[in-house]
C-alpha cells in the first residue's frame, strides 16, 4: 500500500479542506484517525517520527485489565479495560492473542492468597468469565519450574491477553488508509494556526514540516486533535494552557528464552518496593518489566533504561529465579518507554494515575494518558468530545469491531503452518496473502530464534512506509530487540533482502546501517556495566530492612485483610450478577 514515491504523493494532497487532523501516530492517534474515517470524516494524521515511535511500540505489550488497577479499587477502568481486552481476543487472533499469568504467594506474603483469591475473581467476573486457579507449591512449581522454591505456598494461574504493540499501531493506520483516511510518518506539526490574531481565536490547522525533504506547509481542518501522549504539553502551550504532564519512564531487559524460560507470564511483587513486575514470553524471548521512575532525558531523544533501573530489574530476576545465575551477560537488549502520565504532585510516580483525560483548551482537543487496551474507547471518547463542532457526525456506535475483520485464504498455505498463518494474518491483516505472494526462495522460513518470518522482512521494506533503518528492524519487525547486538551478525543478510526491496543505493544504506547501529548501542543495548549498582546487595539489604520492619507488618496484614474482605464482597455481589445475567 505504501510503495515508492507515497509519501510525495500525500504530501502533495494535503493541500485540502479535512474535517479532522490527528497529531500522534501512537496508539491514541491510530485509533482516532481508524474511527473517525469509519465515520466517513475527511481525515489526516502527522506523525513526527515514525508509526509508534513514541510510546506505543515500547510498552510491556499486555492487553489486559490491570490487577493493579483493581487493587487501587478504580473498578470501571479495570472492566473497561478486561472487555476491550475480550473484544480485542476475538477480532484480532495472530495480534492480540491470550496469555496465562501466574501468581506465586510465599510464606508471609501480603497480599496473601485469599486477598488474590478474592481480586482475581472479581477481575475474572468483570470480563464474565472464570479463568483464575488455584495451584499448591508442588503442582505451581511445574508451571514455573525455576521459580525460588523457598516459603512458596503456591499460586494463582489466570488469564490475560498479549499484543506486538507496534503492529498493532500499524494495522490500525493501515486499515483507516484502506478506508479513505491520509497518514504521514516524519511529518512534524510545529505550529497551530489560528482563524485569527487573538490568542483564544479558534485553532483552524496546522504548519506542518516534513522532517525528510525538510520542506513546509499548511493543513487547514474544522478539528484539530493533540494525540501526542508525553510530548502533549508542547501543542498545549501553543493553546495557552498550563503544563499538566509527568513523564514516566518504564524500561525493560530482553533475555533469551533458553536462559530465562517461561511459558507464561510470571507476575510478583518487587522485594525492593512491592511494586509489580512480570517476567513475560513474547516473540520467542522472555521480558522484563517494569519500572517507573520520572524521565528526566529531553524528550526529543531516544529513552534509555538508566543503570539503576538495570540493577532493579535484575534484582527482581534473582529474587524470582534465584536458580538460573542470570548474569549482565545474559541480557540481549534493553528498550525504555515514556507514559504519559497527568502530574498531581504524588511524591511516588506509581501512585499517579493512569486513565486517559481529553481536554477541550481554546479549540485544541488533546487527549493523552491511559492504556494502549483501551485505544478505541478513548479515540471514541475524543470524537464525542468534538462532535459539536462536526454536526452531520453520525452517533457514535462503540459495538463496531476496531479492527477489520480477517479471513483470507494465503497462497503457499503448504509452506506454514498453523501457528505462522495465523500471525501473518494477525499482524498484516488485509496484506497477508500480499506478503505471502512476495516471499522469496525459503522466505516462510523463521529467522533463527525469533518467531519473524523472512517474508516479513522483504513485505516491510516493500510495502510498509519505512524511512530509517529503525523503523524496518525495530518496528514493522522487532529484530532489533529480539537478536543479540540488534542483529549485526545477521545484518548482511537483511542486506540482501531489504537494500534493492527499500530503493537504497550502496551509500545509503551503508549510512543508514551505521546510524541504526549507533542508535542500537545506545538506546538499546546495556548502560556501562561499572554504572550497574550490585542488585545481589540491593536484595540482601532490603532483606535485612524487612526482618527488623516484621513489627509494623502485623498493621498491613490487618489492612490486607479488611482489602480482601471487601473484595470478597464485591466478588460475591458480582457472581449474583453474573449467575442472574446467565440465567435471564
Ligand atoms: C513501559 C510502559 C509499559 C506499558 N505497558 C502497557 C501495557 O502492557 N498495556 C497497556 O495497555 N498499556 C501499556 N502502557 C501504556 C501505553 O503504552 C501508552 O498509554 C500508549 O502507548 C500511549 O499511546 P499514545 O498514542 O497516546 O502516545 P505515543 O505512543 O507516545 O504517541 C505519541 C506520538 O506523538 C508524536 N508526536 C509528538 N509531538 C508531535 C508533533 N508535534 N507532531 C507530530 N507528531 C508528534 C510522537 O513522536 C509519538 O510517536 C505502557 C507504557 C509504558 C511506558
Amino acid at each position: 500500500m505504501w510503495a515508492t514515491n507515497w509519501r510525495e504523493e500525500a504530501w502533495a494532497g494535503l493541500d485540502r479542506p479535512w474535517d479532522v487532523i490527528v497529531v500522534g501516530g501512537g496508539i491514541t492517534g491510530a485509533g482516532i484517525l481508524r474511527e473517525a474515517a469509519r465515520l466517513g470524516l475527511r481525515t489526516l494524521l502527522v506523525e513526527a517520527r515514525d508509526w509508534g515511535w513514541g510510546t506505543s511500540s515500547r510498552s510491556s505489550k499486555l492487553v489486559h485489565g490491570g490487577l493493579r488497577y483493581l487493587k487501587e479499587g478504580r473498578v470501571r477502568l479495570t472492566r473497561a479495560s478486561v472487555q476491550e481486552r475480550e473484544r480485542l481476543l476475538e477480532e484480532g487472533p495472530g495480534l492480540i492473542d491470550p496469555m496465562g499469568f501466574l501468581l506465586a504467594t510465599y510464606k508471609g506474603d501480603r497480599p496473601g492468597r485469599w486477598t488474590y483469591s478474592a481480586g482475581l475473581s472479581v477481575y475474572d467476573l468483570l470480563a464474565l468469565q472464570w479463568t483464575h486457579r488455584h495451584y499448591t507449591a508442588r503442582d505451581f512449581q511445574m508451571l514455573a519450574p525455576h521459580i525460588s522454591q523457598e516459603g512458596l505456598e503456591g499460586g494463582f494461574c489466570y488469564g490475560d491477553a498479549q499484543t506486538d504493540d507496534a503492529r498493532l499501531v500499524l494495522r490500525v493506520i493501515r486499515e483507516a488508509v484502506a478506508g479513505g483516511a491520509t497518514a504521514l510518518n516524519y511529518v512534524t506539526a510545529e505550529k497551530l494556526l489560528r482563524a485569527g490574531a487573538r490568542h483564544a481565536a479558534p485553532v483552524v490547522g496546522l504548519r506542518l514540516r516534513d522532517e525528510v525533504s525538510g520542506k513546509h506547509t499548511d493543513v487547514y481542518g474544522r478539528v484539530v486533535i493533540n494525540a501526542t501522549g508525553a510530548w502533549a504539553d508542547r501543542l498545549r502551550a501553543q493553546a495557552g494552557a498550563l503544563p499538566r504532564m509527568r513523564p514516566l519512564r518504564g524500561s525493560h531487559l530482553v533475555f533469551p528464552r533458553w536462559r530465562l524460560p517461561v511459558a507464561q507470564a510470571v507476575g510478583f511483587l518487587h522485594p525492593l518496593d512491592r511494586r509489580p513486575v512480570f517476567i513475560f514470553p513474547w516473540e520467542g524471548i522472555t521480558l522484563v518489566g517494569t519500572t517507573d521512575v520520572d524521565h528526566e532525558q529531553p524528550l526529543d531523544e531516544e529513552p534509555r533504561i538508566s543503570p539503576q533501573e538495570v540493577a532493579y530489574l535484575m534484582a527482581a530476576v534473582e529474587s524470582q529465579f534465584p536458580s538460573l545465575g542470570l548474569t549482565l551477560d545474559d541480557v540481549i537488549s534493553t528498550f525504555a518507554g515514556i507514559r504519559p502520565v497527568i502530574g498531581s504532585g504524588k511524591e511516588d510516580p506509581s501512585k499517579e494515575g493512569r486513565d486517559h483525560v481529553v481536554w477541550d483548551e481554546n479549540g485544541l482537543l488533546t487527549v493523552t494518558g491511559g492504556k494502549l487496551t483501551t485505544f478505541r474507547l478513548i479515540a471514541l471518547d475524543a470524537l464525542q468530545a468534538v462532535a459539536h463542532r462536526l454536526p452531520e457526525l453520525p452517533p457514535l456506535d462503540d459495538q463496531v469491531p476496531v479492527l477489520d475483520p480477517v479471513s483470507l485464504a494465503l497462497p503457499a498455505e503448504n509452506l506454514l503452518d498453523g501457528a505462522a498463518r495465523r500471525r501473518l494474518l494477525g499482524r498484516y491483516g488485509a496484506d497477508a496473502p500480499a506478503l505471502v505472494a512476495a516471499a522469496g526462495e525459503g522466505e516462510l522460513e523463521t529467522i533463527a530464534g525469533t518467531q519473524t518470518l523472512w517474508a516479513e522482512l522483504r513485505w516491510a521494506a516493500r510495502a510498509e512506509g519505512v524511512v530509517h533503518l529503525d523503523d524496518l528492524l525495530l518496528r514493522r519487525v522487532r529484530l532489533g530487540q529480539l537478536l543479540p547486538q540488534g542483529g549485526r551478525a545477521q545484518m548482511p543478510h537483511f542486506r540482501a533482502i531489504c537494500q534493492p526491496e527499500l530503493g537504497w543505493d550502496d551509500e545509503h544504506w551503508e549510512e543508514a546501517e551505521a546510524a541504526y547501529l549507533a542508535l542500537w548501542d545506545s538506546a538499546y543495548s546495556l548502560p556501562a556495566r561499572e554504572a550497574i549498582p550490585d542488585w545481589r546487595t540491593m536484595l540482601s539489604e532490603a532483606q535485612a530492612q524487612r526482618v527488623a520492619a516484621q513489627p509494623t507488618r502485623r498493621r498491613k496484614v490487618v489492612k490486607g485483610t479488611a482489602v480482601a474482605g471487601v473484595l470478597a464482597a464485591v466478588a460475591a455481589a458480582l457472581g449474583v450478577l453474573f449467575w442472574r445475567w446467565r440465567r435471564a
